[in-house]
């Protein structure tokens, strides 16, 4: 779209609030709300905003910063509206000096798939975004129970959540999302809404517009809609599996009809790349303490670093399509990750597996869960981190990941999970106390 088209179509709409939006380095998104009259203004980017009250921004110092909208991006809001109809852009965030600010997540994304196309390549992403629906309880808090009881796939008589996955999938039509699929999820109160695949930041992007929607709608069906990768212990979690390929010259390039598999060389190498950085890529897949509560046997996610051209149990598993649709799936992602960041370590590590012609292991065709030790140890088999702090010294180590993130927001990501999981693990717990208040 271009500036006018955006100004005409705001104005026709009848539109009286833009929500700037742009995302922080924790995956937060933040919105700066500017009335029509300011629209103008916003679409030159000449809109400032205090950069320091951004977490793992830029210091007091050196605070002002320009948003500047990617026009492709205006869309209205379909629900009703307290007043005036609303509508938003994703903003990119400048420097005063008119340089793109290194430390934003969404051009740290956009860095690597320049990246990508400077090797003649397009990264598109499918996601699967798993989450919960929950109760609102009296006092207005968020409970953990759910409506239904219903199981994967089950076409239960319509309840409170059905409906509103109903409406949630009405809503991101309206938007412009082409929704591929909508199901009930196995564990009780867990639902899954898959929309068609699109270039990385455009994924990324659609992401963060997703899980707004999705708590927006569950709030107006009186439900509270959670990304929290397991809230419940014992059933399974909520994962957001990245589905993967690299497009080159209008071609899928993973796919080769007479190769194994039908898989060509740059799938082998690029799924090579994902598995020599699956540990340290964790700690921006899966970003959060509660993260690793979902990474355990017996759930459906994943714990080991295989891949399988058939099974589900392995960190990556290649879906049956061939063709234009021949894809990789990383399982281990979960919705609690910032999906700039997500996306572009997942970008950055199958490049390297490309640039350094690396060799996938051999792929696994049985159930890695029921492996001995020793026969993981035999066939090479690691596990992804345990937790976030593992997780994080991965990260730290691996100068690849710390490139891709950039001077600034190595340290800032790094320290604000550092300080996450010093807050976490100085608690005392329930179990804690089950465990030793009597016993010891
Ligand atoms: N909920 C599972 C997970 O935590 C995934 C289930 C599925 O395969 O869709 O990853
Ligand atoms: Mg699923
Ligand atoms: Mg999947």
């Amino acid at each position: 779209m271009t500036k006018q088209e955006v100004l005409q179509e705001a104005k026709e709409l009848g539109v009286e609030f833009i929500h700037l939006q742009f995302t922080d380095l924790v995956g937060v998104m933040k919105n700066l709300s500017i009335t029509i009259e300011q629209l103008e203004k916003a679409l030159d980017g000449e809109l400032m905003f205090d950069g320091s009250s951004i977490d793992g921004f830029v210091r007091i110092e050196e605070s002002d910063m320009y948003l500047r909208p990617d026009l492709n991006t205006f869309v209205v809001f379909p629900w009703k509206p307290q007043v005036g109809k609303e509508a938003r852009l994703i903003c990119d965030i400048y420097n005063p000096d008119g340089t793109a600010f290194e430390g934003s997540p969404r051009q740290i994304l956009k860095k690597i798939v320049k990246e990508a196309e400077d090797m003649g390549y397009t990264m598109f992403v499918g996601p699967e975004c798993e989450f919960f629906l929950f109760e609102i309880g009296e006092d207005g808090a968020p409970t953990l129970k759910t409506h239904d009881n219903a199981g994967y796939f089950d076409l239960a008589p319509v309840d409170l959540g059905e409906s509103a996955r109903r409406d949630m999938v009405i809503t991101l039509k309206e938007m412009g999302f082409e929704i591929e699929a909508s199901h009930h999820e196995v564990a009780p109160g867990q639902h899954e809404i898959d929309f068609k695949y699109a270039d990385a930041l455009k994924a990324a992007d659609d992401i963060m517009t997703f899980k707004m929607v999705v708590r927006t709608i569950a709030q107006r069906h009186g439900l509270h809609a959670t990304f929290m990768p397991k809230p419940i212990f014992g059933i399974n979690g909520s994962g957001m599996h990245i589905n993967q390929s690299l497009f080159k010259d209008g071609e899928n390039a993973f796919y080769d009809k007479n190769a194994k598999y039908q898989l060509s060389e740059t799938a082998i190498q690029y799924t090579a790349g994902l598995i020599k950085h699956a540990r340290s890529m964790a700690a921006l897949t899966n970003p959060t303490v509660n993260s690793y509560k979902r990474l355990v046997p017996g759930y459906e996610a994943p714990v080991y670093i295989a891949w399988s051209p058939k099974n589900r149990s392995p960190l990556i598993r290649i879906p049956a399509k061939r063709g234009a649709s021949t894809r990789v799936e990383m399982r281990n992602p979960d919705p609690s990750a910032n999906p700039y960041l997500a996306l572009a370590a997942n970008l950055a590590a199958g490049l390297d597996g490309i640039k350094n012609n690396l060799q996938a292991p051999e792929p696994v065709f049985s159930n890695v869960y029921e492996m001995t030790a020793d026969e993981k140890y035999d066939k090479d088999i690691e596990s992804l981190p345990g937790t976030l702090i593992e997780a994080i010294e991965e990260l730290k180590k691996d100068e690849l990941m710390m490139k891709v993130l950039g001077d600034h927001a190595k340290v800032k990501y790094v320290g604000a999970k550092l300080r996450e999981w010093n807050e976490y693990s100085t608690k005392v717990s329930q179990w804690e106390l089950d465990q030793y208040l009597t016993s010891i």
